[in-house]
């Protein structure tokens, strides 16, 4: 089985017309800037609205871990009875006539997704379901017209997809391939050579994230070192495989001068030859997910580069002898 958090359809921002995108779940980077924290676990992961709630007290009937309390408006657990709509722990309802807030114990909950069976307001969602390679082929190939009109296909993102289930990934990429389908790799980089070359026979194009060349700054700001991400770069380029980079850039964090400056003298002194460079402003999209699963959001202070600082990297790609360089995906 496939473990997938969404599937985007007609997506015109993950490579060439338009795409469905695959989101797998589980990456080994931790990004401070990501925008989909849903996909970076490898388990299930449960999402509440704790600020939504009406407190009516279904999940935590239903949870079998007795991981979700109703904490009245002090911060108590207001117990088992007010759970079943008694109130307040003094048995009254709040002022706004709620009787609590649900709160989940992520540390008990075992993502079973039952009390998202049973919250009136659709307020409880995991993250990450299970696809059969065939379940999922079917779904892709639904929108073949719009690939075959547009110049697309599919796009394989997460997550990192190749830091996953390799045997299924590969029987999924090589049926879309006797289907004609065209195929994007939406990789951070950081998987093991053997799972790139595995993927390569069916792969027309990796869309391959470059944060930084700075080794410690890449292990600051996403948790792991550069290595074997430049490493697997070089490689695939040595491969001739077709690369569009993809640069998230962050104010002041890689969003500078000395930073594209290093990204561009290390591309021309490897000799690796991307297609594309797109430089992808950072944005804050995803913050709210944070909270929804129950995390900090790190990057508060975050902020995208200024036009003007955009037009300049940009021209120090183009003067480094990158043709085809572009804002946004
Ligand atoms: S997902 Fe399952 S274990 Fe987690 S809070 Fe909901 S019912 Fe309980
Ligand atoms: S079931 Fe939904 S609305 Fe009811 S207490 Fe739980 S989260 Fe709140």
């Amino acid at each position: 089985m496939l473990r997938i958090t969404s599937l985007q359809k007609y997506s015109i921002h993950d490579g060439d017309g338009i795409r469905t995108t695959v989101f797998f779940k589980g990456c080994p980077l931790k990004c401070a800037w990501c925008h989909n924290p849903e996909t970076q676990g490898f388990g299930k992961e449960l999402l509440d609205h704790p600020e939504k709630c009406t407190g009516c007290g279904a999940c935590v009937k239903v949870c079998p871990k007795g991981a979700v309390s109703l904490l009245n408006k002090a911060g108590a657990d207001d117990g088992a009875e007010s759970a079943a709509g008694a109130g307040t722990a003094d048995g009254s309802a709040h002022e706004d006539g709620k009787t609590g807030t649900a709160e989940t114990d992520r540390n008990l909950c075992a993502a079973c997704g039952k009390c998202t069976l049973f919250c009136p307001e659709g307020l409880r969602e995991i993250a990450g379901r299970e696809m059969a390679v065939k379940e999922l082929l079917k779904e892709l190939l639904k929108d073949r017209i719009f690939y075959e009109d547009s110049g697309g296909g599919v796009t394989f993102s997460g997550g990192e997809v190749l830091a996953g289930n390799m045997k299924e990934v590969i029987s999924l990429a090589a049926a879309l391939k006797k289907e004609g389908i065209s195929l994007y790799i939406d990789t951070c980089g950081e998987a093991p050579w053997e799972n790139f070359e595995a993927i390569l026979p069916y792969a027309d194009a990796f869309l391959y994230d470059l944060k930084f060349v700075d080794f410690e700054k890449h292990r600051q700001y996403t948790g792991v070192g550069n290595f074997r991400i430049l490493g697997n770069l070089k490689r695939l380029s040595d491969c001739g495989a077709v690369i569009d980079l993809r640069i998230p850039l962050v104010r002041g964090v890689n969003g500078t001068k000395e930073e594209i400056g290093a990204m561009t003298a290390y591309l021309l002194e490897q000799k690796i030859c991307p297609r594309r460079v797109h430089l992808l402003p950072y944005h804050n999209t995803g913050m709210a997910k944070y909270s929804r699963m129950g995390r900090k959001y790190d990057g508060e202070d975050f902020s995208p580069p200024t036009e003007e600082e955009l037009t300049e990297y940009e021209e120090m790609f183009r003067a480094a002898g990158f043709r085809d360089v572009r804002r946004g995906g």
